[in-house]
């Protein structure tokens, strides 16, 4: 079987080329035919020797996914892209146009084991983890496809990150690193349903990432109800290990917080939320839910969501409310998808 290149940093391209036996530079060749051209087959990289290229034909592929469809918001601020990588596995990967550059928000899995009850990525389970290369791959298809840069990230399409770490953290370092990528850590947000463990280790790699925990409820009792993952992790030992976090890496953490119209949005939840956010200093970002068949909760009211928001701004929360992006795509976690298999049934 042909193993996969894609993905391999210059240092390893050098150790193939020497394996090979060619010289050291055709590395750089061969890495700017990858990265920076796009060019995703060893036939068409017409400056490498026609004997090269056959060594390279014979054992090795450039694993990179196809693009089953695309969709453009009208406004022409968000695409998405439904991918198909080589082993047939479906996920989405969506582009936003924001005003400090494009922004991508990544999956790391396809499906999710974490099975929140209003998300659509978790009610299939989880197929696989991604590769640092497939999620590296969802990076580059958006810069060949309209020849742009990308400037940041939020791991936030199907997936739970911190249950895919090493290869969640590789794919950074990657993006980090990569000659011509380069993205700064500062424009990379990990979001996280709360893998307590897990928030420990990230917290020690004191990378400048910003973290983001998708709290969602101001209590146990509903996170219980929404997210079955808070059983294993309850609030105050998740609450524990993100003031851990913003101590050791002196990054204050963004809490996500979805209102759910009857579950999670009443005027007493204001001052429970308050009260529990206020030691960790963090920044809360109301998402008005994105509705979806099969999903059983409702958005509540804008004015609503607006007045909630207000509320906890008084007890000295710096909260707001999320821009929408990208809804008339389906561009929540896991929609496209879902829908793409629904319409193919
Ligand atoms: N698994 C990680 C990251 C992926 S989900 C996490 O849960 O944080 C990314 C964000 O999308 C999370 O905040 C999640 O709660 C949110 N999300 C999921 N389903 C949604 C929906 N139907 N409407 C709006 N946001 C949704
Ligand atoms: Fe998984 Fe995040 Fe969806 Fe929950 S919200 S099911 S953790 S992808």
């Amino acid at each position: 079987m042909k193993q996969n290149i894609w993905g391999k940093n210059l240092p390893e391209l050098r150790t193939l080329m020497k394996e090979l036996g060619a010289p050291g530079y055709r590395s750089q060749q061969l890495f700017d035919y990858m990265y920076k051209r796009g060019i995703l087959h060893f036939d068409e990289m017409a400056q490498l020797p026609k004997a090269l290229r056959n060594k390279l034909i014979e054992s090795w592929v450039i694993d990179f996914p196809t693009i089953v469809r695309e969709q453009r918001s009208s406004d022409r601020k968000t695409a998405k892209l439904l991918l198909r990588y080589s082993d047939n596995s479906l996920i989405e990967t969506v582009l936003m146009n924001q005003p400090y550059g494009y922004s991508v928000c990544i999956s790391t899995q396809v499906g999710c084991a974490v099975g929140c009850t209003f998300c659509a990525s978790g009610l299939t389970g989880l197929q696989r983890n991604l590769t640092a290369a497939e999620m590296l791959a969802q990076i580059y298809l958006w810069q060949f496809l309209y020849d742009i840069k990308i400037h940041s990230f939020v791991l936030m399409g199907s997936g739970e990150p911190l249950q895919n770490y090493d290869n969640v953290l590789s794919f950074m370092k990657m993006c980090h690193d990569f000659e011509g990528l380069t993205i700064s850590y500062r424009n990379m947000t990990l979001s996280t349903s709360g893998i307590t463990p897990k928030i420990y280790d990230l917290a020690k790699e004191k990378l400048p990432i910003t973290l983001a925990l998708s709290l969602h409820a101001p209590n146990d009792t509903i996170r219980n109800q929404i997210m079955p993952i808070s059983k294993w992790y309850p609030l105050p030992e998740l609450l524990e290990s993100l003031q851990f976090y913003t101590q050791t890496t002196r990054r204050r953490v963004t809490c996500e917080y979805i209102l759910l119209a009857g579950v999670n949005d009443k005027p007493e939840h204001v001052a429970e939320l308050a009260q529990m956010i206020r030691p960790l200093r963090a920044h809360v970002n109301l998402i008005p839910l994105n509705e979806s068949p099969g999903i059983p909760y409702r958005r509540p009211e804008m004015k609503h969501s607006q007045e909630f928001c207000e509320q906890l701004q008084k007890q000295g929360i710096a909260a707001t409310i999320r821009k929408e992006m990208g809804t008339e795509i389906q561009a929540a976690c896991g929609q496209l998808k879902m829908k793409f298999v629904r319409d193919n049934a």
